[in-house]
């Protein structure tokens, strides 16, 4: 039977038996992969380390050919193992909440590279503890598209039309609303935040990494990213709900909060 090679991540692994562990696997080349692992539990296994939670590493298995049942790894070499994630629980949270996003956002065998290398980038930020908060919002944000969210850079997302400026960035619905479509009780937004949301659109996860974002405005956006995923999109997990519910998020009652940050001068 022929083999299949590709970079993976980690996401989740279950012990199966005494010796064997099933893993899920979200890799380069053939997006979200589960496999049985046989014999990895035993302290002999060369593949054991490679089957660590949030471990990146190049992985060869055998495919099913039948969709309900489980591919069979062959060979699992680590590369970089991601370890101190779980040294701090906001990072472990992060982590969790976006590997199980992706397990239940995305379907086997669907390639989405792109998705891979900035989760891996993620991964690596965490594990450093750089910017973890801003990583986190900055994933949600630019993988709003890939979920089934909008993808409106410089058109209203109520009449289409090309914005002539930028007035006012929707938090319910996470779009620019031209001054037209803009309801009377949505109040015109101030510059700092204006741009802020400019900046974003004008990079990449990548490339906003170099940016300077402001914590509240981070968190602003955060919290509407979490209402959205849960709310609009219907992706929701324990970690997420967890994250939500900290103190920094749940302080941003829009009424009271956010609406004065974003409206004053
Ligand atoms: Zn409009």
């Amino acid at each position: 039977m022929s083999t299949r090679s590709t970079k993976g991540l980690v996401l989740q692994t279950w012990d199966y038996e005494d010796t064997s562990k099933i893993v899920t696997l979200f890799t380069e080349n053939w997006g979200l992969v589960k496999l049985l692992a046989p014999g990895v539990n035993r302290l002999t296994s060369k593949n054991r380390y490679s089957l660590v939670t949030f471990t990146l590493g190049e992985y060869i298995f055998f495919p099913t050919r039948t969709k309900n049942k489980l591919s069979r790894l062959k060979t699992g070499h680590f590369l970089a193992d991601h370890l101190a994630i779980t040294e701090n629980y906001n990072n472990y949270l992060y982590a969790v909440a976006l590997s199980q996003i992706i397990q239940d956002a995305q379907s086997c065998w669907e390639p989405n590279p792109q998705l891979f290398w900035d989760l891996n980038k993620a991964f690596n930020n965490f594990n450093d503890d750089s910017k973890p908060l801003n990583t986190f919002v900055r994933f949600l944000f630019y993988h709003l598209p890939t979920f089934g969210g909008p993808n409106l850079l410089n058109r209203c997302g109520r009449c289409y039309k090309l914005l002539q400026q930028y007035s006012f960035f929707s938090l319910n619905e996470l779009k620019w609303v031209c001054q037209k479509c803009q309801e009377s009780f949505e109040k015109s937004q101030n510059r700092d935040w204006l741009s802020f949301i400019e900046r974003l659109h004008n990079h990449d996860f990548w490339s906003s990494e170099e940016c300077y974002f402001s914590t509240t405005h981070l968190l602003i956006l955060g919290s509407a990213l979490l209402d959205y995923y849960e709310l609009v999109l219907g992706i929701t997990n324990q970690p997420l709900k967890l994250i939500k519910n900290k103190p920094m998020f749940r302080k941003l009652a829009p009424e009271i909060y956010t609406d004065s940050v974003l409206t004053s001068d």
